[in-house]
């Protein structure tokens, strides 16, 4: 899940990620694959996995140059919401998942009933991570878990994986042979090995937690999963909204919450049904800043970034929920005046609030996460910018110009 938006991009609709590829230093093996690999299966039987199993995973657990390359490419993913939401939501995939809810429906109520989790909600996720179960990668799982454990940039994390990985083989869950993307993620839900293990549940009573070849199974765990984040029954999700040009802008952040009635008094109107003034928690999301779409994030807006922190790809998740649900195309009109900053433009701005003392913006990677959009947000408001926290080719200027406080020019 943490790869999907690169990887549906990239492989879904066959674009090339043209990014720059960042020449960082890379870290270096020293050992050798296979005693890497008997040490960890010694781990394993020392943890409790039966022989059996690590009988059965031994000839999946090949070392695969391809993954350690993939995962050192460090494409920047540089879309605008509506650039990457247009394609994700684009190609049918609304009536198509508008017909996945008709053709399960009996399922979908049943796990609403269960979870509280409607079924547009469930049906976005799979559209999105798996295009409803058509591409679940090309990968051996256990192959590139076992890789990326080896290697030394994440062997941690991916440690667990595998330990993980093996003992979904011992539940009788997947076959050692299950195949998925080249972080070790499968699934209709392309689940890690870790929320697998932890969030997979038996929805259609065979006994196995299935999320490759059963749909009950797939959905009910992607409703489990969602209600572990914090998704909470009868609560929307996301609303696309109209706002006026004296908002305050610096309130527009997804770490600032009001409740809908004073977004209301601040002029905030739905852009299609209601808008009730009452006191339900939102956040004013601004993903292409205050000229371009609007909406307002509730509380369940959470559990979509706790499946993926990506910003762009949590929103287009939720967005396209909305329009599986009935809500009509986002407004594309105010857009047009947004002009998206190149790579190197993001890196430059990046350098300059770094320089300008704001902190928070980490590496110079060109990558417009939280810390960098809280960077600009601070930026804007000491230079008297409107504070939306999207990055500009005008607010570079202003950093260009101002340099130090104090000098006289
Ligand atoms: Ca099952």
């Amino acid at each position: 899940m943490r790869n999907t938006a690169l990887k549906l991009a990239a492989v879904l609709l066959g674009v090339v990620l043209a990014g720059p590829t960042l020449a960082a230093v890379r870290c270096q093996n020293t050992g050798s694959y296979e005693r890497w690999l008997e040490t960890f299966k010694k781990d394993a039987a020392a943890q409790g996995i039966p022989a059996r199993v690590i009988a059965e995973a031994t000839p999946h657990m090949t070392f695969d140059p391809a993954i350690v390359r993939r995962d050192s490419a460090q494409s920047v993913f540089n879309q605008t919401f509506l650039q990457f939401s247009d394609r994700m939501v684009g190609g049918g995939r609304i009536p198509n998942g508008q017909a996945k809810i008709k053709q399960h429906a009996a399922l979908f109520a049943k796990i609403e009933a269960q979870y509280g989790v409607p079924a547009p909600v469930l049906v976005a996720f799979w559209g999105l991570e798996s295009d409803f179960g058509a591409n679940f990668g090309n990968y051996k799982v256990l192959s590139a878990i076992a890789t990326l454990a080896y290697d030394c940039r994440r062997p941690d994390f991916f440690r667990t994986q595998l330990f993980d990985a093996l003992r979904i083989i011992e539940r009788g869950d997947q076959p050692a042979d299950v195949i998925g993307d080249w972080a070790g993620e499968f699934g209709g839900l392309q689940f890690t090995a870790s929320d697998y293990l932890k969030n997979a549940v038996d929805f259609d009573g065979d006994g196995r937690r299935d999320l490759t070849h059963s749909i009950p199974d797939t959905m009910a765990s992607g409703a489990n999963f969602l209600v572990s984040l914090g998704w909470q029954r009868g609560q929307p999700w996301l609303q696309e909204v109209r706002v006026p040009q004296n908002l305050p802008w610096d309130q527009a952040d997804l770490t600032i919450k009001h409740p809908r009635s004073q977004w209301v008094a601040w002029g905030v109107k739905a852009a299609h049904g209601s808008l009730p003034s009452d006191e339900l928690p939102a956040s004013m999301i601004l993903p292409m800043g205050r000229h371009g779409p609007a909406f307002l994030a509730y509380p369940n807006f959470q559990a979509f970034l706790g499946w993926n922190s990506a910003y762009v790809y949590s929103t287009t998740v939720a967005y396209f929920a909305t329009r599986i649900a009935g809500a009509p195309n986002v407004d594309h009109a105010g857009a047009t005046l947004v002009q998206p900053l190149s790579t190197p433009q993001v890196m430059e701005l990046q350098r300059l609030l770094i320089k300008a003392g704001h902190e928070g913006v980490g590496e110079v990677d060109g990558k417009v996460g939280s810390g960098t959009r809280g960077a600009v947000k601070k930026a804007q408001m000491k230079v008297g910018l409107p504070a939306d926290s999207y990055p500009s080719a005008e607010l570079i200027e202003r950093l260009r110009g101002g340099g130090s406080s104090g000098a006289i020019r």
